[in-house]
């Protein structure tokens, strides 16, 4: 198949909006990752994204909405806390996790009984769902396992010929996913942490506590409350290692045939071949760069990589999240 470029404009939007409506599947921006979208009522359409990603059975994917009134159709028993999240939050990086109605095949739930729904606050992504008056399931627009795209090109590389369209608009302004909690069971959970921040989220939701899966490796044998945290995610081929504490540039630079990737303000003490990732003063630069940086680690030709870790407050905890993946949980604490 080939992969039409579509432009980010009202002929761009239109065809996009068609291809949709035809059970066809599209990469698109949002103020997250770019998305691999479908008429999330579509059931054909949906197992599209799965071929296309590789993408595991049992991980279910995110409706995309541009107002209340659809979340109305696709969930039921929604809770006074979802509302408040809702005005709070949306439009932007929440998805929550609630009951979900019969129009939503189970397809796009995994078969679960549940449905993850968020409002993008990306202006394309709205006026895409606006325009084809459908709910979009998306996931993010990478190949399963593979660092997640926030720039339409990232779509290309992974995807080119095995998608019917990519929107080609800007990079993504957040840069790491959105924050999923779950509202279907007793008490709110945070189960992966991304751009809205759980002392954010506290605010609406007191109780809310962390899924066990959000800073730990899953046993194989353990029930995943989120099925896409039990798999590989976001890593780079290269070996990767995540480092904890002071002194990065010291270890470091005693680590031959090594790449490190490293805040702004220690880019001089590194004398090792380096990938600056933001300040540590602003950590929504971090979060921003940290697909690109760790999909162009492998163009260093490094054994191995060294990453220095963000504190695991604010968005640092979804940056983490994503950072003990991609070294497939082995962290050097120093
Ligand atoms: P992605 O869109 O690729 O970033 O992945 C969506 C994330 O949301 C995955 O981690 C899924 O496991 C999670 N998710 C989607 N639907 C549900 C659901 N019904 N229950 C729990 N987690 C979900
Ligand atoms: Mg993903």
């Amino acid at each position: 198949m080939v992969t039409k470029r579509l432009n980010v404009d009202n002929i761009g939007l239109e065809k996009a909006s068609e291809i949709l409506k035809n059970g066809g599947i599209v990469g698109i921006p949002t103020e997250t990752v770019y998305g691999l979208a479908a008429n999330a009522y579509n059931s054909d359409a949906i197992t599209k994204i799965f071929k296309a990603k590789g993408r595991p059975q049992d991980n279910p994917l995110i409706v995309h909405i541009a107002s209340i009134d659809t979340l109305y159709e696709i969930a039921k028993d929604i809770p006074k806390t979802a509302l408040l999240c809702a005005e709070k939050f949306w439009p932007g990086p929440l998805t929550m996790v609630l009951k979900k109605t019969d129009k939503i095949p189970l397809a796009v739930s995994a078969g679960l009984s549940t449905v993850a729904v968020r409002m993008p606050k990306n202006k394309t992504a709205r006026e895409l769902i606006l325009k084809s008056g459908l709910p979009l399931a998306a996931p993010s627009a990478n190949t399963s396992g593979s660092p997640s795209p926030t720039t339409a090109n990232h779509v290309i590389n992974d995807l080119d010929g095995k998608i019917d369209a990519v929107l080609m608009g800007e990079s993504c302004t957040v840069g790491v996913e959105s924050t999923v909690i779950t509202l279907a069971g007793e008490h709110p959970v945070l189960l992966r942490p991304g751009g809205v921040t759980l002392e954010q989220l506290k605010e609406v939701l007191p109780d809310i506590t962390i899924s066990d899966a959000v800073l730990n490796e899953l046993k194989k044998s353990e029930n995943a409350e989120s099925p896409g945290m039990k798999y590989k995610h976001y890593a780079p081929k290269t070996e990767t290692f995540l480092v904890e504490g002071e002194n990065f540039p010291e270890f470091v630079n005693q680590k031959e045939d090594s790449v490190a990737v490293c805040f702004l303000e220690e880019e001089n003490d590194i004398k090792i071949n380096k990938i600056v990732y933001g300040s540590f003063k602003t950590p929504e630069s971090l979060a921003q760069n940290l697909f690109e940086v760790l999909r162009k680690v492998d163009s260093m030709g490094a054994k191995t990589v060294y990453i220095h870790a963000p504190t695991k407050d604010g968005i640092g905890l979804a940056i983490y999240n994503r950072l003990i993946r991609a070294a497939a949980f082995k962290v050097i604490k120093l």
